[in-house]
């Protein structure tokens, strides 16, 4: 899997990029960091996985990558703020929240392994395991891609304040 910093810098950028070039002050910075902790979400199954090793052996396979990374939860999260009409904070919240879990499914499926986006009704399996492809060792290559966005990032938000400051 990407690194957790990966699935949380991913959704967090694309949304402050979002709110700094589209919506602007519309959407409160809250909002961002919603979508960035969202990305981490689907992994929750690890921390699942590690309560039921307390009571008996299974194997991660058994229960990563299953229920937490098909294409219903963030749909639901999607549906769930579409319902929200008046309520503007609840609509940001569940399409942060979808849209932040949504990445997470497309990181996975892109770069490492693949995923069951219909599990349990089908077991069809999609993924590029891009990692696999660049010869290098799929921590390390997470590593490089956390530098790159978070360093690509920062120069980002420097620049950005930098221009600020002369208007
Ligand atoms: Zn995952």
């Amino acid at each position: 899997m990407p690194n957790p910093a990966t699935h949380i810098l991913v959704p967090l950028i694309l949304a402050d990029l979002y709110r700094d070039y589209i919506a602007k002050k519309k959407f409160p910075l809250f909002y961002v960091l919603v979508a960035g902790i969202a990305g981490l979400l689907p992994d929750i199954d690890i921390a699942i996985w590690r309560i039921i090793g307390f009571f008996r052996e299974v194997s991660v396979s058994s229960v990563h990558r299953q229920f937490t990374h098909t294409i219903f939860i963030p749909l639901l999260f999607l549906m769930a703020a579409l319902l929200m009409r008046k309520n503007r904070k609840a609509k940001l919240l569940f399409g942060m929240a979808s849209f932040g879990i949504f990445t997470h499914l497309v990181l996975d499926a892109i770069f490492s392994g693949s995923i069951m986006p219909f599990y349990p009704f089908s077991e069809l399996s999609f993924g590029l395991n891009l990692a696999l492809f660049t010869g290098m060792q799929p921590q390390m290559l997470f590593a490089v891609f956390d530098g790159i966005l978070l360093g690509g990032w920062l120069i980002h938000e420097y620049v950005k304040h930098m221009i600020k400051d002369f208007i």
